[in-house]
C-alpha cells in the first residue's frame, strides 16, 4: 500500500479498529498517502507515535435524541460529536443531519477538518457532528424539537472555549436558531457557543455566503496561476444548498455561466444560465426541490438521477452536493468534454479513482479540505468577533476570507512543491495541513 512501512501500519490499525467505516478509511488513506514524504523527512514523527495519535479520535460522543413528531409518535434519532484534534485550538467543525450519517460519516468529516482547519492559519481545531435525523418533510415544530433534544445532550459536551459547532447539510439557519436558543436556555450565558447564528445574536456578517465564496476564492487563484479565468467560462455546479447557492453567486460575479445545479432527485440545465434568484426563492424559502425550477423556466431541462450533471459539457466543475459525487466514469467524462478546472465545495465528493483521473487529465484540481475552508475560515472570524462583542462589516469580513483563500491556495501550492509534487493540491493541502498540527502535537508532548 504504501512504500513506508510505519505508514502501513498505522492505516492497518485503522482499517481493524474502525471496521466497516469505508469513508473514514478513505480520509486517512488519503492523507497518509501525501505525508509519505513528510515522515521520511522527519523520523521524529514516529518516535513520537505521532500518526496513530493524529487518527484516534480525542473523543467520541454518541447519544439518544428522543422527540415527540407532531401526531404525538415518539422517535428515537442517534446523535453523534468527535472531538478529533484540539492541538491547535478548540475543536470546530459542522453538524450534519441526514438520514446517511452514522459514525463512519463523522470521523471522516472531522479527521478531514484537522487539517483544513489548520490551513485557514486560524486557532481551531478539528471536530464534527451531526444526526441521522432527516430535516427533509418535517415541521418547523418538528425540527425545533429534534433540535431542542439534541442540544440537551450535546450542550454538557461543548462550550465557546471546547467546542464550537457550526452548519453542514441539513443544518442551516433555521436549524442553529433552535439549537442556540436551547444551549443558552440550558446554560444561561450568552457565549459564541455556535457559529453559523444569526445576524441578530452574534453572526457574523457573510458567513451564509462564505463556503461557496471561498471556493470561488480559491478556485480564481488556482486559475489566475494557470493563466485562466472564470471569465467566458461555462461552470457546473452539483447540489443546491448553501454551498450551491453562493458558488453559483460568486462564479456568475467573476465572469463565468452557471448552467447546471441538482438535488438527491436530479438536476437542471438552463442553457441561459440559471436564473439566481429563481433558485433562492425555492431552495431557501420554500423548501422545494431543485425539479420546480423548469415551472419558473420552462425553457429549461430537468433531468432524474445526480450523476448526470457531469456528463454536460463545462470549462469548471465545483461539486458542491455530498461525498463520492463524481466517481471515474463522471471524471472521465468532464476530462473528455474540455473541463480544465474541479475545485471541490463538498467534502471528499470525488473518489479517488476521479482524483487520479483529473490528476493525470490535467485538470487544475482543488481539494475540498482547502477549497471549501472558507465556511469554516469565516466560522473562526464570527467566533473572534464574538469574543471581542463586536461586528466588522460584510466587505471586512469578505475581504479577510478572500485573503485567507489565497492564502490556502499559495501554501497548498508552495508545500507540494516543496516535497517533489509540484500541481498537486492534494497533497500539498494536507502537507501545509499536517505541519502544524504536527509541530503544536510534537510541543504538548505524549497527550
Ligand atoms: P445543504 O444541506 O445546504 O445542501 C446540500 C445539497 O446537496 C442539497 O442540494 C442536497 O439535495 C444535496 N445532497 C445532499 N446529499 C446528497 C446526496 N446523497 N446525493 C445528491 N445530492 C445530495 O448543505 P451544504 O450546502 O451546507 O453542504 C454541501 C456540502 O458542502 C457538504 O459536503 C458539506 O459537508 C460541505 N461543506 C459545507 C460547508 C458549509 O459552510 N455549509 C462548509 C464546508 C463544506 P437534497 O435537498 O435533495 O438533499
Amino acid at each position: 500500500m504504501f512504500k513506508n512501512a510505519y505508514l502501513n501500519g498505522v492505516m492497518e490499525t485503522v482499517i481493524k479498529r474502525n471496521p466497516a467505516e469505508p469513508e473514514f478509511h478513505q480520509a486517512v488513506r488519503e492523507v497518509l498517502e501525501s505525508l509519505e514524504p513528510v515522515i521520511e523527512a522527519h523520523p521524529e514523527y514516529e518516535k513520537a507515535g505521532l500518526i496513530e495519535r493524529l487518527v484516534e479520535p480525542e473523543r467520541v460522543i454518541t447519544f439518544r435524541v428522543p422527540w415527540v413528531d407532531d401526531k404525538g409518535n415518539v422517535q428515537v434519532n442517534r446523535g453523534f460529536r468527535v472531538q478529533f484534534n484540539s492541538a491547535i485550538g478548540p475543536y470546530k467543525g459542522g453538524l450534519r443531519f441526514h438520514p446517511s450519517v452514522y459514525l463512519g460519516i463523522i470521523k471522516f468529516l472531522g479527521f478531514e477538518q484537522i487539517f483544513k482547519n489548520s490551513l485557514t492559519g486560524l486557532p481551531i481545531g478539528g471536530g464534527k457532528g451531526g444526526s441521522d435525523f432527516d430535516p427533509k418533510g418535517k415541521s418547523d415544530n418538528e425540527v425545533m424539537k429534534f433540535c431542542q433534544s439534541f442540544m440537551t445532550e450535546l450542550s454538557k459536551h461543548i462550550g465557546a472555549d471546547t467546542d464550537v459547532p457550526a452548519g453542514d447539510i441539513g443544518v442551516g439557519g433555521r436549524e442553529i436558531g433552535y439549537m442556540y436558543g436551547q444551549y443558552k436556555r440550558l446554560r444561561n450565558e450568552f457565549t459564541g457557543v455556535l457559529t453559523g447564528k444569526g445576524l441578530t445574536y452574534g453572526g457574523s456578517l457573510a458567513r451564509t455566503e462564505a463556503t461557496g465564496y471561498g471556493l470561488c476564492y480559491f478556485t480564481d487563484e488556482m486559475l489566475k496561476d494557470a493563466g485562466k479565468s472564470f471569465e467566458g467560462a461555462t461552470v457546473v455546479i452539483s447540489g443546491s444548498g448553501n454551498v450551491a447557492i453562493y458558488a453559483t453567486e460568486k462564479a456568475t460575479a467573476l465572469g463565468g455561466k452557471v448552467v447546471a445545479l441538482s438535488d438527491s432527485n436530479g438536476y437542471i440545465y438552463d442553457k441561459n444560465g440559471v436564473d439566481l434568484a429563481a433558485i433562492k426563492q425555492l431552495k431557501e424559502v420554500e423548501r422545494k426541490r431543485i425539479k420546480e425550477y423548469v415551472n419558473i423556466h420552462p425553457e429549461a431541462e430537468y433531468h432524474e438521477g445526480c450523476s448526470g450533471i457531469w456528463t454536460i459539457p463545462c470549462d469548471i466543475a465545483l461539486p458542491c452536493a455530498t461525498q463520492n459525487e463524481i466517481n471515474k466514469e463522471s471524471a472521465e467524462i468532464l476530462v473528455k468534454n474540455g473541463c480544465f478546472a474541479v475545485a471541490e465545495g463538498a467534502n471528499m465528493p470525488s473518489t479517488p479513482e476521479a482524483v487520479e483521473v483529473f490528476q493525470s487529465g490535467g485538470v487544475l484540481f482543488g481539494p475540498a479540505k482547502a477549497a471549501n475552508a472558507g465556511g469554516v475560515a469565516t466560522s473562526a472570524l464570527e467566533m473572534s468577533q464574538n469574543s471581542m462583542r463586536y461586528s466588522w462589516t460584510f466587505e471586512e469580513v469578505d475581504a479577510k476570507l478572500h485573503d485567507i483563500m489565497v492564502n490556502i491556495y499559495r501554501n497548498s501550492r508552495d508545500a507540494a512543491a516543496e516535497y517533489g509534487m509540484a500541481g498537486n493540491f492534494v497533497a500539498g493541502a494536507n502537507i501545509a495541513g499536517f505541519k502544524k498540527v504536527a509541530d503544536a502535537m510534537m510541543a504538548h508532548g505524549i497527550v
